[in-house]
Protein backbone atom coordinates (compact mmCIF):
# COMPACT_ATOMS: atom_id res chain seq x y z
CA UNK A 1 0.00 0.00 0.00
CA UNK A 2 2.65 2.23 0.90
CA UNK A 3 4.60 1.43 -2.26
CA UNK A 4 3.80 4.86 -4.47
CA UNK A 5 4.38 7.17 -1.50
CA UNK A 6 8.07 8.81 -3.42
CA UNK A 7 5.90 10.75 -6.34
CA UNK A 8 8.39 12.94 -7.52
CA UNK A 9 10.67 11.23 -9.68
CA UNK A 10 14.69 12.10 -9.77
CA UNK A 11 13.91 14.27 -12.70
CA UNK A 12 11.42 16.05 -11.08
CA UNK A 13 13.28 16.59 -8.20
CA UNK A 14 15.91 18.46 -10.61
CA UNK A 15 13.79 20.33 -12.25
CA UNK A 16 11.96 21.80 -8.68
CA UNK A 17 15.56 22.86 -8.26
CA UNK A 18 15.82 24.53 -11.19
CA UNK A 19 12.37 26.52 -10.10
CA UNK A 20 13.67 26.93 -6.97
CA UNK A 21 17.15 28.37 -7.76
CA UNK A 22 15.73 30.98 -10.60
CA UNK A 23 13.23 32.47 -7.63
CA UNK A 24 16.48 32.89 -5.01
CA UNK A 25 17.73 34.46 -8.34
CA UNK A 26 15.26 36.84 -8.40
CA UNK A 27 15.40 37.33 -5.27
CA UNK A 28 18.67 38.33 -5.05
CA UNK A 29 18.73 39.97 -8.49
CA UNK A 30 16.00 42.89 -6.29
CA UNK A 31 17.60 43.32 -3.21
CA UNK A 32 15.65 46.36 -2.76
CA UNK A 33 12.42 44.15 -2.56
CA UNK A 34 13.40 42.49 0.81
CA UNK A 35 14.95 42.32 4.17
CA UNK A 36 18.73 41.64 3.88
CA UNK A 37 18.17 38.66 5.98
CA UNK A 38 16.08 37.04 3.23
CA UNK A 39 18.29 38.07 0.42
CA UNK A 40 21.85 36.95 2.49
CA UNK A 41 19.39 33.15 3.42
CA UNK A 42 18.57 33.20 -0.48
CA UNK A 43 22.24 33.55 -1.66
CA UNK A 44 22.60 30.77 1.47
CA UNK A 45 20.13 28.47 -0.39
CA UNK A 46 21.28 29.03 -3.93
CA UNK A 47 24.95 28.42 -3.16
CA UNK A 48 23.20 24.69 -1.46
CA UNK A 49 20.69 24.11 -3.40
CA UNK A 50 23.32 24.40 -6.39
CA UNK A 51 25.72 22.04 -4.60
CA UNK A 52 23.31 19.48 -3.67
CA UNK A 53 21.99 19.23 -7.07
CA UNK A 54 25.27 19.95 -9.22
CA UNK A 55 23.64 23.01 -11.26
CA UNK A 56 25.91 25.57 -11.86
CA UNK A 57 24.60 29.06 -11.15
CA UNK A 58 23.68 30.95 -14.30
CA UNK A 59 26.61 33.08 -15.65
CA UNK A 60 24.54 36.15 -15.18
CA UNK A 61 23.75 35.57 -11.93
CA UNK A 62 27.32 34.50 -10.44
CA UNK A 63 28.31 37.98 -9.28
CA UNK A 64 25.14 37.99 -6.64
CA UNK A 65 26.99 36.16 -4.07
CA UNK A 66 29.99 35.81 -3.19
CA UNK A 67 31.67 32.42 -3.48
CA UNK A 68 33.92 32.42 -0.08
CA UNK A 69 31.32 32.93 2.47
CA UNK A 70 28.41 33.06 0.76
CA UNK A 71 27.24 36.59 1.26
CA UNK A 72 24.67 38.34 -1.47
CA UNK A 73 26.63 40.46 -3.08
CA UNK A 74 23.48 42.34 -4.90
CA UNK A 75 23.45 44.58 -1.51
CA UNK A 76 24.78 47.41 -2.22
CA UNK A 77 28.26 48.02 -0.15
CA UNK A 78 28.83 44.28 0.17
CA UNK A 79 31.20 44.31 -2.57
CA UNK A 80 33.51 46.54 -4.44
CA UNK A 81 34.47 46.84 -8.00
CA UNK A 82 37.00 47.97 -9.69
CA UNK A 83 38.37 47.90 -13.28
CA UNK A 84 42.34 47.27 -13.70
CA UNK A 85 44.51 46.78 -16.43
CA UNK A 86 41.56 45.52 -18.65
CA UNK A 87 39.89 43.56 -15.97
CA UNK A 88 36.90 43.67 -13.89
CA UNK A 89 38.31 43.12 -10.04
CA UNK A 90 35.65 42.09 -7.41
CA UNK A 91 36.51 42.37 -3.86
CA UNK A 92 34.26 40.78 -1.08
CA UNK A 93 34.11 43.05 1.37
CA UNK A 94 32.96 40.50 4.23
CA UNK A 95 35.67 37.79 3.71
CA UNK A 96 38.63 39.43 1.47
CA UNK A 97 37.53 37.13 -1.75
CA UNK A 98 38.95 39.04 -4.56
CA UNK A 99 37.67 37.67 -7.92
CA UNK A 100 38.95 39.06 -11.35
CA UNK A 101 36.88 38.61 -14.62
CA UNK A 102 37.87 39.21 -18.14
CA UNK A 103 41.51 39.97 -20.00
CA UNK A 104 44.45 39.99 -18.61
CA UNK A 105 46.70 42.20 -17.79
CA UNK A 106 48.33 42.48 -21.63
CA UNK A 107 44.71 42.07 -22.69
CA UNK A 108 43.68 45.25 -23.68
CA UNK A 109 47.38 46.21 -25.08
CA UNK A 110 47.38 43.63 -27.71
CA UNK A 111 46.40 45.70 -30.88
CA UNK A 112 48.37 48.73 -29.33
CA UNK A 113 51.43 48.77 -31.43
CA UNK A 114 53.17 51.50 -28.91
CA UNK A 115 57.20 51.65 -29.06
ZN1 LIG B 1 32.95 36.99 0.74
Amino acid sequence: MARNRRRTSRQQRGASAKVAQQHLIEILSSPLDHHHEVVDSAAVHLMKISRRHRLSIPSESRHLVCRKCWIAHSIAGRVRVRIKAGQRTTTCLKCGSIRRHGGGPKFHRSNRGDV
